[in-house]
Formats: structure tokens, C-alpha cells, sequence
């Protein structure tokens, strides 16, 4: 029998890895590993060509305002493949910064708008008072989160029918100060403000580790 590998496309890793979000990989890897599958992870960055659907999971993790700016006029050649692959229900995890490109803008401190890829209906804006850092817990469907967060944009759903929260907070901030809740969930796709990395919570890695084996079982 020959071993399945499970390949994952990491956008924009030399940009966009801020807090050991890169670790979400390994802890997925370690997790494949132990289930019998190889992985391998092509880092898709600056003018390189990608096509979503060649892959069984996308990652977008988070990164500083200005490496923000850069990547997301690069990122808009991948809109359509992105869309796509989102809308067939694939599983996309997008990380603070990478979750924020999600949706159709950001409104940074210093009053610059970065336009995001406009997939999802939310918004992320800064506001003068706080940043939100600091360690956050919440609970999900698939149990209890423990994580850190550190970011000034607050999001906001524009469509709250067509999204749903990823947790809801016990500790810190999570999506904004003013809503209790932390991050989104459409289809497959998780975006979520957790740094440390997420998915150090195991029931929230396996339990995504499953959603992307099963999504390769149906495509085999
Ligand atoms: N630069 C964004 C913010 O401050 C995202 C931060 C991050 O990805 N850690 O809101």
C-alpha cells in the first residue's frame, strides 16, 4: 500500500508568521504522521503561481501591519481560486492577520485602508483605545481554546446569517472588545485571532485534522 501524503500550501510564510503560527503546520503534520500519511508544504509567496484545488488544506497566518499592506496586493491574483476553494467547502484555516485578509478590508493605525480579498462579508478596523494582547480562553464547538492573542483591528460580520463565530470568549478579546466572540467560520474555512499557536489545542487540531482527511477521502 502505498503511504497517502497530505499537502498543504502555506501563503505568504516568509511575510506572514508572527507568534509561532507556523507551528500550526507542525502540530497538523505530527498529527498526519501519526495517522499513516506523509505531508509536504509548499510556501506559496510574492509572483508564485497557486491554484487552491491542488491542495487539501490552505494556511494564512498573521503578520505586522506593513508585511500586511505588501501581501495583500500580491494575494488579490489569488481571489478567484481562493473563492472557489472556500465556497466547495474546503478547509482553510487564516490566523489575525490572514483571517483579516479574508474579508474586504482592514483599517490600520495608521489610517491606511489594506484591501482584503473580499471572500467573506466582515470588516476589521482600529480604534485609538487598545490593542487587544494578552492570553484569551473561549469555547467552541469542539470544546475549550486556551491562546494569546496581539492585534489592533477589530472585526466586525457584515453578514451575520452567512457567518458564525468560531467561540465564545471566556478571557481577552477575540474578534473586538464590544461582542464576546472570537473569530468566524464559513464551510470549511476558520478564521480565527489565536497566536501561541491554535492548534497546541488538540481538540481543535484533530478535530480539523479530521475535516481534512475526510475532505481527501471524497475527492479520492
Ligand atoms: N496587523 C494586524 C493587527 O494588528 C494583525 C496582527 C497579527 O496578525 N498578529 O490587527
Amino acid at each position: 500500500m502505498t503511504t497517502q501524503n497530505v499537502k498543504i500550501a502555506y501563503l505568504y510564510e516568509d511575510l506572514m508568521n508572527t507568534y509561532g503560527d507556523s507551528g500550526d503546520i507542525k502540530i497538523l503534520s505530527y498529527i498526519f504522521k501519526q495517522r499513516g500519511f506523509t505531508t509536504t508544504v509548499d510556501t506559496i509567496s510574492i509572483d508564485d503561481q497557486f491554484n487552491a484545488f491542488d491542495y487539501d488544506f490552505v494556511f494564512f497566518g498573521g503578520g505586522q501591519d506593513f508585511e500586511q499592506s505588501v501581501v495583500a496586493v500580491d494575494l488579490q491574483r489569488h481571489k478567484k481560486t481562493l473563492s472557489e476553494y472556500i465556497e466547495a467547502d474546503k478547509p482553510m484555516l487564516g490566523i489575525c492577520g490572514g483571517y483579516q485578509l479574508l474579508g474586504e478590508y482592514y483599517l490600520t493605525s495608521a489610517g491606511e485602508k489594506i484591501q482584503g480579498l473580499n471572500i467573506l462579508p466582515f470588516h476589521t478596523v482600529f480604534k485609538a483605545d487598545s490593542r487587544m494582547i494578552g492570553d484569551t480562553k473561549y469555547e467552541t464547538k469542539w470544546g475549550t481554546v486556551e491562546a494569546f492573542e496581539n492585534h489592533s483591528g477589530r472585526t466586525y460580520f457584515d453578514d451575520k446569517d452567512k457567518l458564525s463565530f468560531f467561540g465564545k470568549m471566556v478571557e481577552g478579546y477575540g474578534n473586538n472588545p464590544d461582542e464576546g466572540h472570537e473569530g468566524m467560520m464559513y464551510k470549511s474555512t476558520i478564521g480565527s485571532y489565536s497566536h501561541g499557536p491554535l492548534l497546541k489545542n488538540m481538540n481543535i487540531a484533530n478535530a480539523l485534522a479530521d475535516k481534512i482527511l475526510e475532505n481527501k477521502k471524497v475527492q479520492a
